[in-house]
């Protein structure tokens, strides 16, 4: 091989780890970076939703009638400044019977993601805004947007938090849910599936989220149909 022909190799040796590394921090289900909780037990007929980036006062309440409607309960992933400028509506929330989790404090991207310190520091503050709601820390942290990283775990492990991402994800924070969407993911859920979906508007207009109200009902028929309960993420990853 020439010294030409090595160098192309190796370029191209480093260009697909760099796109293995990059998948692996994004793709929901790798264990690449660290322990991540993506599903829960299959033995229990039951399924675990979850929303992120609220408490959003005109959002999460229909949110909350739509679960309820159905006897079903789920996980808010909340980011810390939301239940900060929200504590009312978070305590409803968890009144309710669904769990409230750490989505951090300030939903920061870029440099946030990959500074174990400043991310600690974030999901501190998230922890305690939480912690006055609830009366304890809570357990479960989801970062944003996915993102996996070396920091994140980092961070995760020093404040004894476990990660969850999810099974399948709504995508209703890059895009408006349609319905076909919604019957699709309602259609490929299965027991012990985690399923995300949004109830804030962090960084998309309010109009991004009446996409999901208005497709919601058909997702929660959908599961609710085919005979799945739907539970918080401490009910299902005890067994439902
Ligand atoms: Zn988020």
């Amino acid at each position: 091989m020439t010294a030409g022909l090595a160098g192309a190799a190796g370029a191209a040796a480093v260009g697909a780890a760099a796109v293995a590394l990059g998948y692996a921090s994004v793709n929901p289900r790798s264990s690449f970076f660290g322990p991540v909780i993506w599903k829960g037990p299959s033995s229990a007929n039951a399924v675990a939703l979850s929303f992120d980036d609220g408490p959003h006062p005109r959002f999460t309440p229909k949110v909350m009638v739509e679960l309820a409607k159905r006897n079903a309960h789920a996980t808010f992933f909340c980011v810390g400044r939301e239940v900060d400028a929200y504590p009312a509506l978070a305590r409803e929330v968890l009144a309710a019977g669904h769990q409230l989790g750490n989505h951090t404090y300030s939903h920061g991207l870029g440099a946030d993601l990959f500074s174990e310190r400043r991310l600690t520091e974030d999901l501190r503050r998230c922890q305690d805004s939480l912690a006055k709601v609830i009366g304890a820390a809570p357990r479960y942290y989801r970062p944003a947007v996915g993102v996996r990283n070396p920091a994140v775990h980092a961070a995760a492990r020093n404040l004894g938090l476990t990660v969850v991402t999810w099974t399948h994800a709504a995508r209703d924070g890059a895009w408006p849910l349609s319905n076909r969407r919604a019957r699709t993911l309602g259609n490929a859920t299965r027991a012990g599936d985690i399923v995300t979906l949004h109830d804030g508007t962090i960084r998309v207009p309010d109009s991004r989220r009446e996409g999901t109200l208005a497709h919601l009902p058909a997702l929660l028929d959908l599961v609710c149909g085919a005979g799945f309960r739907l539970v918080t993420l401490d009910a299902l990853l005890a067994g439902g």
